[in-house]
């Protein structure tokens, strides 16, 4: 027998091994397949190299920063100023991806998943061709392939990224030095939690967002809270303004009265969103069709207008989170398995890991409205929460949407310290159909946090009639 070692053959090829793509890979390989994932750059995509896990290792840091600054009150101080030395952060922030990029590699080798590294290109519907970093290539051919390539940063045509003063969130991700004046171009979620962050490091911090409201298309009562305290964090924000292009003295802006202004950001955050990741895939030679905006459609199975290929994560679209991501990457490898699988998108969390964080599953209440439900709607504000108050946070609401007639739960949109953790519970209740009544009536822990959904709930089904 001839072995070919520029051709290798495999059932389930996976191509991009981001949180949709490793988990894919393993849920297929546990299922009995044999399994090669393909990835050009390190194991864990953009979530753990540049995204997710790097983000939040600099929040979490800037946020010890303020927090110490704030306890003051409470006769807790330190002697002299809190230092950040922004070199060894990134040091330990870099050795957090490490372990994790290693903990990644380790769980495909027990899985006994094969890694390639290289970038993978279609040269046909069964196979693709993948050439490594050193130069070299080779065939791989499959049965079942899932395209799980994730999505880059978008560019402004006038804002064009140097990576030194115009910077993508990855670049943002690395700086060695806390900035000046950070100019924040996009109030969506990278580009809040990230100037809250080098605010919190001591760089003055100013926000450009084109629409009315910061994260738009969030509940207009949790952008409230969130308003207050950039205001008191003392970042700018500029609504319905403009950036027009950079010169030599700064950021030119139209702001939202018509005035024309120039920002002196030394260094220029632009997150004004992603596009998917397709570039020199060949999609066109394996007959996979995109939308207008370059996304894979894809059904609840993750199939794309080739049967035998899937797509999940960015790459296909709709929310671009890591949990989505690997909830489909894990469904797209169970169809491949022959199971019962599809994707059901009632209740997938969002969080924005802001100060205070923002968290929320299901409908709105603006959008349960626009469903046509009638609509009970409850707000518990954390000045009530004891927990709140023992940890002097008490910026924040929980607010729980539920259907009038059945008492279902349709939504919980929450601002406040945690609701990163507390959403978890209430995609729980979305999850499994939960009324007013079953989160009313479960025992909740005193005192903490989560107990304010439970008092939302009670709000609710004690005023429903007969209760
Ligand atoms: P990716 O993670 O992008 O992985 C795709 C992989 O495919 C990459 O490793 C890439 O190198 C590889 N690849 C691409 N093309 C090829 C090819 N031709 N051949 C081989 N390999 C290829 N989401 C959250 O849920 N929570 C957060 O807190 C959060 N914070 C974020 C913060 C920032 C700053 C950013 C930028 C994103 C954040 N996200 C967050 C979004 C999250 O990172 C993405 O939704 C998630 O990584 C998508 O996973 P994926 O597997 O689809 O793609």
């Amino acid at each position: 027998m001839v072995i070919d070692s520029n051709r290798q053959e495999t059932e389930v090829l996976v191509v991009g091994g981001g949180p949709g793509g490793y988990e894919a890979a393993v849920r297929a390989a546990q299922l009995g397949k044999v399994v090669t994932l393909v990835e050009m750059d390190e194991l864990g995509g953009t979530c753990l190299q540049r995204g997710c896990i790097p983000s939040k290792a600099l929040i979490h840091s800037a946020g010890i920063v303020h927090r110490i600054q704030e306890v003051a009150e409470r006769g807790i101080t330190v002697e002299g100023a809190v230092k950040v030395n922004a070199e060894q952060l990134q040091v330990w922030k870099k050795k957090v991806i490490g372990r994790l990029t290693q903990g990644i590699g380790f769980l495909m080798k027990s899985n006994q998943v094969t890694v390639v590294k290289g970038r993978a290109r279609f040269t046909g519907p069964r196979e693709v061709q993948v050439e490594d970093p050193q130069g070299g290539s080779r065939v791989v051919a499959f049965q079942h392939c899932i395209i799980a390539t994730g999505s880059v940063t978008a560019e402004l045509p006038f804002l064009k990224f140097d990576h030194e003063r115009v910077l993508t969130a990855g670049d943002a991700l690395a700086l060695k030095e806390i900035p000046r004046h950070l100019v924040v171009v996009g109030g969506g979620y990278i580009g809040l939690e990230l100037g809250i962050c080098y605010r919190k490091l001591g760089a003055e911090v100013t926000v450009v967002e084109a629409a009315e409201q910061v994260l738009p298309g969030t509940d207009p009562d949790l952008i409230q809270v969130l308003m207050r305290k950039l205001r008191k964090l003392g970042i700018t924000v500029h609504l319905q303004a403009k950036a027009r292009g950079v010169g030599a003295t700064g950021l030119q802006v139209t702001l939202g009265d018509g005035q024309e202004a120039v920002l002196d950001g030394d260094r220029i955050l632009v997150s004004v969103g992603r596009k998917p990741y397709t570039e020199g895939l060949g999609l066109a030679a394996a007959g996979v069709q995109t939308d207008v905006k370059g996304f894979i459609p894809v059904t609840d199975e993750c199939r794309t207008n080739v049967p035998h290929i899937f797509a999940v994560g960015d790459v296909a679209g709709g929310v671009l989170l890591a949990h989505k991501a690997s909830h489909q990457g894990k469904i797209a490898a169970e169809v491949i398995a022959g199971k019962k699988s599809a994707c059901d998108w009632v209740a997938v969390p969002a969080v924005v890991f802001t100060d205070p964080e923002i968290a929320y599953v299901g409908l709105s209440e603006a959008a349960a409205r626009a469903a046509g439900h009638e609509v009970a709607v409850a707000k518990f504000p954390y000045t009530a929460s004891g927990r709140a108050m023992t940890m002097g946070e008490t910026d924040g609401v929980v607010k729980l949407v539920a259907n009038k007639q059945t008492g279902v739960v349709l939504g919980v949109h929450m601002v406040g310290p945690e609701v990163s953790e507390l959403v978890a519970a209430a995609t729980l209740a979305l999850e499994m159909a939960a009324t007013v009544e079953d989160v009313a009536r479960t025992i909740h822990p005193h005192p903490t946090l989560s107990e304010g959904i439970m008092e939302a709930a009670q709000q609710i089904f004690f005023g429903l009639k007969g209760h």
